[in-house]
């Protein structure tokens, strides 16, 4: 079964410029997809039609359908769609720079209706996959590395308990070091808990090095898709992508 299934999806932003032209791609669930693209690819785009944001961008879906475990949710609201389990980590990372880091976490928690008590454990569990949140616990979110925002907004993501994350380039302005710490936490997620995640990323080499399953988007298109270690040998993609060929 999918977790998400994107159905030929065509996005127009302010009426006249058409940047995705007929987008679809699958999430099995339980699985990792990297959505992959040079910078103004649509992958952004991609993302914030799944998770309804576009709408206040002045962005208007004209044609397809998104799908989040069999059913329609393209006219949801993001709330709806994060009690539905499926939740998002966009661009720029999002913490609240004046609350303290597990501020920041707990508000992750707001569609839930949990005890004090629930609240601890959830919390416990974040910080089981990122130790380095819990040591930087009361630290303000603003004064943090750009990696433990980026943690810090996976970890109020998971708050939510979703079963499926959207990740919108988890790598962006973050030390290589950081970027494998963070990958790998989420491979975890994906391999302890069944966690899906669907991650928009312009570094093509890390992203399939973690990924299950890959899209390469080319001017609101996909112009290739297949299992993330075919991709990280195809010559098109290593000459175009990783620089390497
Ligand atoms: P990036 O890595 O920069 O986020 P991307 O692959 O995610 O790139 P998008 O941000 O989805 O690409 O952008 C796709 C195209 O849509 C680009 O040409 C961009 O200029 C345009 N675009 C994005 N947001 C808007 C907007 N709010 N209004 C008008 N055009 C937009």
């Amino acid at each position: 079964m999918n977790a998400l299934s994107v159905n030929n999806i065509e996005v127009i932003y302010d009426h006249v410029i058409l940047v995705l032209k007929g987008v679809s791609l699958q999430v099995p669930q339980g699985s990792i997809v990297a959505l992959l693209g040079a910078n103004g690819a649509g992958k952004s785009t991609t993302l914030k039609t799944i998770s309804t944001l576009l709408r206040g961008e002045r962005g208007d879906v004209t044609k397809g359908e998104v799908r989040f475990l069999g059913e329609r949710v393209d006219q949801l609201t993001p709330n709806e769609l994060v009690q539905r389990g499926l939740a998002q980590v966009m661009e720029g990372r999002h913490c609240f720079g004046h609350l303290t880091i597990e501020e920041n976490l707990l508000t992750g928690a707001y569609t839930r209706k949990l005890s004090r008590a629930q609240l601890r454990d959830e919390l416990d569990r974040v910080y089981r996959y990122f130790p380095r949140l819990k040591e930087r616990r009361n630290s303000q979110a603003g004064y943090t590395s750009g990696g433990e925002q980026q943690m810090c907004a996976i970890g109020r993501a998971l708050m939510a308990k979703p079963s499926m994350i959207l990740l919108d380039e988890p790598s962006m302005g973050i030390a290589p070091q950081i970027v494998d710490e963070i990958f790998g936490i989420v491979k975890d997620l994906n391999a302890n808990e069944g966690v899906s995640f669907l991650l928009a990323e312009q570094n093509t080499m890390v992203a399939l090095r973690y990924a299950d399953f890959g899209y390469i988007l080319e001017n609101g298109r996909v112009v290739m898709e297949g299992a993330a270690h075919e991709l990280a040998a195809n010559e098109d993609v290593k000459e175009f992508y990783l620089g390497v060929a």
